[in-house]
């Protein structure tokens, strides 16, 4: 059976298939992601392992349906080089990949920013590269909140007003909404990438105010990633 072209592609999961091989959840670049089935995949390889998150690699697969055959993968450079906390912000950023994309859907966009936001955490970022990938997330899956104005009475989003979040109706300004308007503007400015570091309370807002875009998009079951890195920021005495 003739393979597909190859493209660059980014494994985002993968786990034990039948006796060696390993079901693998990848990010491509043209296709969006895409489950293949690596045969033999769970055999030692000459020159280690290739089927590692946060590696760039060329991939191609054969077949149709739901599930691809993988057909190869070769390192198309090194791992990002994620280690403590961001290696547990990277798993973040996959888990939200596999819950929200759907697959054979391409988000070329969220592919770059995904890149981008591999190398920054390896660089030593942390808030930054996540909230832009998340945003790059909701707005490419349609789901994201006009950030720019109250959803009410169209109002624009003013640094220092505070807005609520309501999943059917977007952001509210305080005047325009029932409950209580808890984001500051700039946390919501923040995020929309109208302003820059608005300082740590903020950041955090913003952080809550994306979960709150994200939480319906999720379903009930908890991010396990999240549960990953709350238990490290103990163990390191962090909150
Ligand atoms: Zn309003």
């Amino acid at each position: 059976m003739t393979a597909s072209a190859p493209q660059k592609a980014y494994v985002l999961h993968r786990r034990p298939y039948r006796e060696t091989s390993l079901l693998v959840e990848l990010f491509s670049e043209r296709d969006g992601r895409v489950g293949v089935v690596a045969r033999g995949g769970r055999k030692p390889r000459k020159g280690g392992p290739v089927l590692e998150p946060f590696r760039p690699l060329e991939v191609a697969w054969t077949g149709r349906g739901e599930l691809r055959n993988l057909a190869g993968a070769e390192p198309a450079g090194s791992a990002a080089a994620l280690q403590g906390e961001a290696l547990y912000l990277g798993l973040y950023l996959n888990e939200l990949l596999v819950r929200l994309c759907p697959r054979f859907d391409p988000y070329p966009r969220v592919f770059e920013v995904y890149e981008q936001a591999l190398a920054a955490l390896a660089g030593g970022e942390r808030d930054f590269p996540l909230r832009r990938l998340e945003r790059c997330l909701v707005e490419d899956l349609g789901v994201a909140p006009d950030w720019g104005r109250c959803s009410g009475c169209g109002a624009s989003v003013e640094p220092e007003e505070y807005y609520a979040l309501e999943a059917e109706r977007g952001l509210l300004c305080g005047a325009c909404s029932p409950a209580e308007a808890a984001f500051p503007g700039r946390a919501v400015r923040f995020l929309a990438g109208a302003e820059g570091d608005p300082g740590p309370e903020d950041r955090r807002r913003a952080r809550d105010l994306m979960r709150a875009v994200l939480g319906p998009h999720l379903g009930p079951r908890p991010l396990e990633s999240r549960a990953l890195l709350q238990s490290v920021r103990r163990r390191g005495g962090r909150s």
